[in-house]
């Protein structure tokens, strides 16, 4: 079986072949620059044969167009013709309260999809338009929608509720939802699998470290709580996202400034995070490396950022009553072991000891704790695409 994994952005496509039969993928790319000047796509096949493209690409319709052709490319291409195809998987940000898990995509999914894009403005609607373009170019291909939000779906009430007027969860949605569910998903289960222990028996604490970041409670394989909230605004110091600071910052600033909303917000999302305190570049490595070099709002940006994701794990400890196991993933994650380190210092109480030599591995699947440690440390490499892909074979085998 073949699918076609897509991530369909505002102005990017990203997109995975998988072969299902091994789980190996044919062929990766990505169209960017969807809409811009100077737009261009880039694949690699199983054959690591490289192809760039660079074309006019003026919306998303154009832009799986250009995937197609691709793929189907005579000399660096991996498909003879699009029926190869089996299915496609679609990565949607924002599934609100309507999706719990994975779904076979219809016209009704559409629409539950498009009543939540409000929640969700900037990322919902380029999945949308690529899901709709994809059904317009195959109707009869089974498309399935795979959410970042739905993971996180298993949340107890005191963990997604606001403290705000109750009414405006009941007339807005507002609440905790959670977003890289996929991703706190995946490392969860496969850190049971290297425990060699039921999902059932585990306390685990996962931590997404990328230019997006996130912390989740994962208690006997279910999302208990979760760093991010209504948006991905929340929670941990990011790339340029501020992550959680008091709410009255933000009227404060509008006044002070002469701000509107929409720009507090841009300032928040875009400007914030590690760029916005060390001033230099919203790329860890880039803030490592300042910081080394002696500059101190580098170095200041980085503690910040260090000091947050342990104060999260430190609280995901005390609302599950222990933890058993705490998982670093993304480029951070997987690849930083001086932030792991920074990150862990003084957290030895909750039941390990961090093997050094270990530590200073690089985007391996690997135990970072010693072997004699009661609470395991790991640095998982992430795969989305993956989850998104064995979803979607899942829901097409159920249905056959
Ligand atoms: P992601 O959003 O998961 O792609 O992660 C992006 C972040 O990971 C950036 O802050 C990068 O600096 C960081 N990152 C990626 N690769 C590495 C690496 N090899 N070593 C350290 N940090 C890395």
């Amino acid at each position: 079986m073949k699918v076609l994994v897509l991530n369909s952005g505002s102005s990017s496509i990203k997109y995975q072949l998988f072969n299902m039969e091994e789980e190996s993928v044919l062929a990766r790319g990505i169209v960017e620059r969807i809409g811009i000047e100077d737009s261009f796509l880039e694949q690699e096949n199983i054959e690591g044969e490289e192809l760039l493209w660079q074309e006019d690409v003026a919306d998303h319709s154009q832009g799986i167009s250009l995937v197609i052709d691709a793929l189907q490319d005579e000399k660096k291409g991996v498909l003879e013709n699009m029926d190869e195809i089996n299915a496609l998987g679609h990565r949607v940000v924002h599934g609100g309260e309507k999706f719990a898990d994975s779904v076979l995509i219809t016209s009704e999914v559409v629409e539950k999809i498009e009543e939540v894009s409000e929640l969700a403005p900037l990322h919902n609607p380029p999945n949308l338009a690529g899901i709709k373009e994809c059904q317009r170019l195959m109707p009869d291909k089974p498309q399935v929608g795979v959410f970042d939000t739905a993971f996180h779906q298993t949340m107890p009430e005191e963990a997604y509720i606001y403290a705000l007027p109750y009414e405006y969860y009941q007339k807005y949605g507002i609440r905790r939802y959670g977003f890289h569910g996929t991703s706190h998903k995946f490392v969860s289960r496969r850190a049971a699998e290297l425990m060699d222990k039921a999902l059932e028996e585990l306390k685990i604490i996962t931590c997404h470290l990328g230019n997006g970041a996130s912390v989740a409670a994962v208690d006997q394989g279910r999302s208990v709580d979760t760093s991010m909230g209504l948006t991905p605004l929340e929670g941990l110091v990011m790339g340029t996202r501020c992550g959680d600071i008091d709410p009255a910052i933000v009227p404060f600033l509008q006044k002070k400034e002469g701000l509107e909303p929409e720009e507090v917000d841009s300032i928040m999302n875009k400007e914030s995070g590690l760029l916005g305190i060390s001033g230099i570049s919203n790329d860890s490595r880039d803030v490592s490396e300042a910081a080394q070099q002696g500059n101190k709002r580098a170095r200041l940006a980085a503690k910040v950022f260090n000091y947050r994701v342990k104060k999260y794990i430190g609280a995901y400890a005390a609302a599950m009553g222990g933890t058993d196991a705490i998982v670093f993933t993304a480029g951070i994650g997987e690849n930083d072991g001086a932030i792991r380190a920074a990150i862990l210092e003084n957290l030895e109480f909750l039941g390990f000891k961090l093997d050094e030599t270990k530590n200073n591995t690089r985007g391996e699947e690997i135990e970072i704790s010693t072997p004699g440690s009661r609470v395991k440390v790991f640095a998982i490499p992430t795969n989305e695409e993956l989850v998104i892909a064995r979803d979607t074979a899942k829901i097409l085998e159920n249905r056959e």
